[in-house]
């Protein structure tokens, strides 16, 4: 396909995702009161807690080296506390922060990290940039995932539970960054951790409330290709929470989005779970109200169990391999537009352009050089839909 259709796509997607205002009542009340598994309501309503904590005044928008940043661990740190770990801060210097890491022992000396950045943008003259899906849901789901594992320990490994400081600007990707200082002095060998699970920009719901719950649902994961049998664990419980469907991508596909490049850049197995860039990204907007609590709620309940299925696996140490895999993003784009098709052309444009870009693919799983590109403008073009 042409460049400018590829832009034309692109663009229809967008001007499409401005035309639907902003869902107002995706309020953590309604969807909470829905939710038929009882027992889990004060656990959606302490979520609710957290992030509206993590969003307050007093956090200031959490910027690395801030009184709101220095704030903000403090809460991480009670959170961790109530669920019954023993938190403790690994000073970054470089950002005038600190990490939060916690542990829950395993029957082996092997870990599986999770991870979620807790700083966000700050303050910028009178706006507070709240940082509600960026990344506050994603703390609020790890602490979920904390408790979940401390109550009853994994089999197997244990599980290395961290909020990282200092992710966002000016610190992304320098050595100042919260999770490049930990790769550079990690608590635990770094071999040792078998699997990095990184959350970034998972509190949202995909595309408006009159999209299909089959893409409200969607989250994707990618960087399962990057360790061997990573994506079987991943395709056999893709649709095993009510709640979401995993879509797993390459982890090329996007440019590096978080926390999970320093433990790429050492050959370690990561993969990265990811709703994309909201229309509320990097912008004051990015509040609690626009969350889907129960969402959240559905995310915490998968990561356990693929958490459990990890700490369990026999290979020892998991086995990096840098391979590309464009089949498994093009099958996920072509599951997830196919059903759009039939009510409205540009999905039916971009599963086409899926469907073209499949036959294309070389026996060894990736597009030839001069396809990628058209695959990378694909999936910008579903994130800005989808926004
Ligand atoms: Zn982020």
């Amino acid at each position: 396909m042409k460049r400018a259709v590829i832009a034309a796509i692109v663009f229809a997607a967008a001007s499409t995702a401005t035309v639907h205002p902003a869902s107002p009542s995706l309020a953590a009340g309604a969807a909470v009161a829905e939710d038929p598994r009882r027992v889990r309501v004060s656990h959606a309503s302490s979520m609710r807690e957290l992030v509206d904590e993590l969003c307050s005044d007093r956090c200031a928008g959490r910027a690395a080296g801030t009184e709101g940043g220095r704030i903000a661990r403090g809460v991480v740190i009670d959170a961790l506390r109530t669920v019954g770990l023993d938190p403790f801060e690994q000073a970054v210097p470089k950002a005038r922060g600190a990490n939060v890491l916690a542990t829950i022992p395993g029957e082996i000396d092997r870990y599986v990290m999770v991870a979620a950045h807790y700083d966000h943008l700050g303050t910028v003259g009178r706006h507070v940039y709240r940082g509600a899906d960026d990344n506050a849901a994603s703390v609020a789901i790890l602490v979920d995932v904390a408790r979940r594992l401390a109550a009853a320990r994994p089999m197997g490994r244990g599980v290395i539970i961290a909020a990282f400081d200092a992710e966002e600007p000016p610190y992304f990707l320098t050595a100042a960054m919260g999770s490049e200082h930990f790769a550079r002095h990690p608590t635990v060998p770094l071999e040792r951790i078998d699997m990095m699970v990184c959350l970034e920009l998972v509190g949202h719901a995909l595309g408006d409330a009159h999209r299909p719950s089959e893409v409200r649902r969607t989250m994707f994961l990618l960087g399962a290709e990057r360790s061997e049998g990573t994506l079987t664990h991943v395709h056999a419980l893709a649709r095993t929470e009510p709640g979401l469907i995993i879509r797993p991508a390459d982890a090329e596909v996007i440019p590096r989005l978080s926390d999970y490049a320093a433990f790429w850049e050492r050959e370690r197995p990561f993969v990265l779970l990811t709703g994309g860039r909201s229309r509320h990204y990097h912008t004051p907007d990015d509040l609690p109200q626009y969350l889907d609590f129960a969402r959240m709620q559905a995310t915490a309940a998968w990561i356990e169990r693929f958490v459990r299925e990890q700490c369990a696996r026999h290979e020892a140490p998991f086995v990096f391999r840098d391979r590309r895999d464009d089949a498994t993003t093009l099958d996920s784009i072509g599951d997830l537009l196919t059903p759009l098709a039939t009510v409205s052309d540009v999905a039916a444009m971009g599963a086409q352009m899926a469907r073209s870009l499949r036959a294309r693919v070389r026996r060894d799983g990736a597009l030839p050089h001069d396809a990628r590109g058209q695959l990378e403008q694909l999936v910008a073009g579903i994130e800005s839909s989808f926004a």
